[in-house]
């Protein structure tokens, strides 16, 4: 008998959507022009590009001339840090969280190896940046800011707003202006994103997040900011991004980022119904377990939950030997030792950490898949902790 499937990994990637493809089709063959060429075909293939870039303005209440299509949210997080620095010329001072994914976090580990001075701003339990403990932050030589939106591991949300607010007052009485980025990639698609009421200079999504292709990612920034490109050979993108334009999947990415917005409410309503379901059937069936991160002020498709006296590698491949895909929330899972980093920042115990495990849902998900998860859980858990030297201990 063919293994049951069942996908709960979506902050990882998702499937692309049907529609998706039936738009992207065209222009891998028959439409296929360089969007850089003059003959026809190069004119069709620059005007999908427009028409994307236009569309992506639209849902990011940007303008087309702020929107710079790049391979993936990693490569627009990198733009925006090492663009802006490059475009200062000096040396100077970063401020960022804990919490950020590594595409962010190893940016600033990098530049604080040649010799930018970094601040990681510490979260509180839900995993949420203080207001307060940022405009602490900011120094004299302050250069940019770079905070994400939606944490990838615990799904929390930042106050990108109130930071913004609070970034424009200190602007207005300095030489040197600070810039703001956000990495939006776990939001995009989930929330309504828009530029000027976040009030960002920068903000990156990734199509693969929002059920459209890997490998494309748009970087917005705003009007009139001084940046410099990180990459060289071409006028692509504005000369910011240099490289012939991957047209297939930008306008997959464009078309992705529509559907997810026209059905925004519908899907939120979806997932947030199945994680509750998740969530509730989790701590009725199984003892000891710690719900890491607020419902309240995070997207609705992260569950990250902590099964007391086992490893959460354990559990994961147990899980996907009976058809459940999900992901560890300890950064084993991309090849370093010890706890999540994200974890750790809100004070979770080591312990509990390393037993933690990320179930993100999609529009896709059904409430059958939660219910065959919840009859699957419980008795991994009770199997795992029958081993577990420390459960046994806890029980005599
Ligand atoms: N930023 C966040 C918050 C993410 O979750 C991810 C991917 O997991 C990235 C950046 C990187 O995006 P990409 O996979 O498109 O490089």
């Amino acid at each position: 008998m063919e293994q049951k499937r069942v996908y709960l990994d979506n902050s990882a990637t998702t499937a692309v959507d049907m529609e998706v493809i039936k738009e992207m089709q065209s222009y891998f063959s028959g439409a296929y022009g360089n969007a850089s060429s003059f003959h026809h075909f190069g004119r069709q293939s620059k005007s999908a590009l427009d028409n994307a870039r236009s569309k992506v303005a639209l849902l990011l209440n940007a303008s087309p001339e702020e929107i710079f299509f790049t391979g993936c949210g990693t490569e627009s997080d990198n733009i925006a840090i090492f663009g802006i620095l490059n475009a200062y010329g000096k040396k100077g001072h970063i401020i960022t969280s804990k919490i950020e994914h590594h595409a962010v976090l190893y940016s600033c580990k990098h530049l604080e190896k040649s010799g930018y001075e970094v601040t990681y701003l510490d979260v509180d339990k839900d995993g949420v940046v203080s207001v307060e403990d940022f405009k602490k932050s900011v120094k004299d030589d302050t250069l940019l800011v770079t905070i994400m939106h939606a944490n990838n591991e615990v799904g929390a949300l930042q106050p990108i707003a109130e930071i913004a607010a609070e970034l424009k007052k200190i602007n207005e009485i300095r030489k040197d202006r600070v810039y703001f980025h956000t990495d939006a990639v776990q939001s995009a698609g989930k929330l309504r994103l828009d530029v000027k009421k976040l009030n960002v200079d920068l903000l990156a999504i990734s199509g693969h997040k929002f059920n459209g292709p890997k490998g494309v990612g748009v970087l917005y920034v705003r009007g009139g900011t001084n940046i410099s490109p990180i990459t060289f050979g071409g006028h692509h993108e504005g000369g910011l991004r240099p490289g012939t334009e991957n047209v297939a999947c930008i306008v997959g990415l464009a078309k992705a980022l529509e559907l997810s917005n026209v059905n925004l409410e519908a899907n939120n309503k979806t997932i947030f119904n199945l994680r509750e379901k998740l969530k509730k059937g989790i701590l009725d069936k199984i003892p000891e377990v710690t719900i890491n991160g607020s419902g309240n002020k995070a997207v609705d498709n992260i569950l990250n939950v902590s099964f007391n006296c086992i490893e959460g590698e354990a559990l994961l491949l147990m899980l996907d030997m009976r058809g459940i895909a999900v992901s560890t929330g300890s950064a084993c899972a991309s090849g370093e030792d010890g706890p999540s980093h994200v974890l750790k920042a809100m004070g979770v115990d080591d312990v509990v950490a390393q037993g933690a495990i990320r179930f993100s849902f999609g529009h896709n998900n059904t409430q059958e898949e939660v219910d065959y998860t919840l009859e699957v859980l419980p008795k991994v858990v009770s199997g795992l902790r029958l081993m577990s030297p420390a459960w046994k201990q806890k029980k005599v």
